[in-house]
């Protein structure tokens, strides 16, 4: 049966990802239709740590207090966690300081959740746009393009319809069959590496735990894990728990004593109860590409990988909002063609980075670390080492910039490459995160920002403004302008013009005046 109405996007997958570029998409007026095959989100409390910029996204969907009032772990409570050698019971263990120190380069503050109230929140946040219809229960079957269009046959009960949209965004996880469909490689390490995920309760291990400062995570470094971690991560503070570890290859649940791994991670027995264990390969594969046509593909469905560092869920959030401000201005008219290629062009580079470097090579690290350092056979060189090791957490959380420097629709530095490689800065650079800034309002920057593309002007000309104005006018684009003094602070940015991207990247700046704004806005839409 075919579905007679027309949709602008179809979005294969409600999970996060889906449902956060569902939120996207419909705020800027777009017609889509989301089919998710399952009809709640699944109760397992992963994906818990979100990044400031998620949560930036959060306040640009005008959701960010409803995400802070889900948060089950009271509102001062550390996020950050332990890391201990050997077990729970060691005499060698540090606190890093993790993602809070950067929080002051982000207009929001990093925040901790179970991901299943993450996802109710976002659902119901898409329940009230009228222009987003989802179809909980059904699942995609089959993808078809033509120059016209794209067709999905979805299925539930027997049922059978087909569904007509311009665009279809396959967020549909790591087995994603969208990518299979359009045909979509992926490259990346297969560590042969079977990992169990389990859901328990137990107040005796929270006891237990109170010879450390109060953390919501740890995680055991054993010497015999070749650098996988064993870890613990607290959904309250009480009672709740996840945990994740290697196990051996053919693990079942039925042939593997799951609390016995627990306790051997901590060092001491203690009694739980489970609610849920589960078993997944340790892997990380990346698309090739991101699109294929009109279809696209998001989130796990582009990029999987072991849950090492939180990268998941927050470049799955980065990425739907890379992706639905350039469908929506390629819809309406004003996103030039080279807008939609740019999607592939800054997300893939700035994965492939994430994990090889901040995933794959801090596993071989840790692997090369356990193998060359031992407290049994020189425990001052292993002491002197294990300082080390704990210094390295700090530089992996500063140095992660995710940035499109090199992107065609950027003005980024000569011979610049998208990476996620950077620094934390408040001056402005084209092609990175727009850094939060106070006004002389007193209002900070982000609260000012428009829903499209902004210009942010500090004691500039009229003439300079206006010929912005008339440029995007000219080009159907909508620009909302901040005009503000060029000091109390607001110098940090070291430029008085910028072009700031719907998704709050800057693509262009300057001290002077440019000579064509129309040059500035065509390519920064993909029309240059
Ligand atoms: C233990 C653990 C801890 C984690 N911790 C973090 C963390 O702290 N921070 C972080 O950022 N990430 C974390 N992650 C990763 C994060 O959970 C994932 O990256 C995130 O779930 C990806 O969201 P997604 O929407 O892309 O995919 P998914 O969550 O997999 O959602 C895909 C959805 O598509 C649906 N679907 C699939 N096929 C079809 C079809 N054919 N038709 C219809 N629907 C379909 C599925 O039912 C599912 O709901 C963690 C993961 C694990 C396992």
């Amino acid at each position: 049966m075919s579905n007679n109405k027309r949709y602008q996007v179809a979005i294969v997958g409600g999970g996060p990802v889906g449902v956060a570029l569902a939120i996207d998409l419909g705020l800027r007026g777009i017609s889509c239709i989301l089919i998710e095959r399952r009809t709640e989100p699944q109760r397992i409390p992963k994906g818990q740590n979100l990044t400031q910029r998620s949560v930036e996204h959060f306040y640009s969907w005008g959701i960010a207090e409803e995400l802070r009032a889900a948060r089950v772990l009271p509102p001062d409570y550390p996020m950050n966690g332990i890391i201990a050698y050997e077990s729970l019971v060691s005499d060698y263990w540090y606190a890093p300081p993790l993602r809070e120190i950067v929080n002051a380069y982000y207009f929001q503050n990093n925040e901790r959740l179970p991901q299943y109230l993450v996802e109710i929140v976002m659902r119901k946040r898409m329940a009230g746009l009228p222009n987003v219809e989802s179809r909980f229960g059904w699942s995609a079957e089959t993808i078809a393009q033509d120059e016209g269009g794209v067709r999905v046959t979805i299925a539930t009960d027997g049922r059978r319809e087909t569904v007509a949209a311009d665009y279809v965004v396959g967020c549909d996880g790591s087995h994603s069959t969208v990518r299979q469909q359009i045909g979509i490689e992926r490259v990346g390490a297969n560590f042969d590496q079977p990992m169990v995920l389990a859901v328990f309760r137990s107040r005796e291990l929270n006891e237990k735990l109170k010879r450390f400062p109060p953390r919501s995570t740890y995680r055991v470094m054993h010497p015999d894990q070749k650098g996988y971690w064993q870890f613990f991560g607290r959904v309250d503070i009480e009672e709740s728990w996840f945990f994740h570890a290697p196990v051996p290859a053919d693990t079942t649940r039925d042939n593997y004593d799951v609390h016995d791994l627990l306790q051997r991670a901590a060092g001491f027995t203690f009694a739980c109860e489970f609610d849920y264990v589960g078993f997944w390969d340790l892997r990380i594969a990346i698309a090739e590409k991101y699109q294929v046509g009109r279809a696209f593909i998001a989130g796990d469905a582009a990029h999987s990988h072991p849950p090492y560092g939180a990268y998941g869920l927050n470049s799955g959030l980065d990425d739907v909002t890379n992706l639905g401000w350039k469908i929506a201005a390629t819809l309406n008219g004003w996103g030039g063609a080279a807008l939609l290629n740019s999607y592939t062009e800054e997300r893939q580079p700035v994965f492939k980075d994430t994990a090889d470097d901040f995933i794959e090579a801090y596993i071989r690290k840790d692997r090369e670390f356990f193998e060359r350092y031992s407290p049994v056979r020189d425990r001052a060189e292993f002491e002197r080492a294990w300082n080390e090791h704990s210094d390295h957490a700090a530089p992996r959380v500063v140095t992660y910039e995710p940035h499109y420097e090199g992107s065609p629709v950027v003005f980024g530095p000569p011979g610049g490459v998208s990476s996620a490689h950077g620094s934390h800065t408040f001056k402005a650079r084209a092609g990175h995160h727009l850094p939060p800034q106070r006004l002389s309002s007193g209002r900070n920057v982000f609260e000012e920002l428009g829903p499209e593309f902004t210009l942010i002007a500090f004691d500039a000309e009229d003439a300079t403004v206006a010929d912005f104005q008339r440029a995007a006018e000219a080009r159907g684009v909508p620009l909302k302008v901040i005009r503000d003094t060029y000091r109390d602070g607001r110098t940090a940015y070291e430029a008085r013009l910028m072009l700031v991207r719907p998704d709050r990247y800057v693509a262009w700046l300057s001290d002077a005046a440019p000579a064509h704004a129309d040059a500035v806005i065509a390519r920064a839409i993909g029309a240059g």
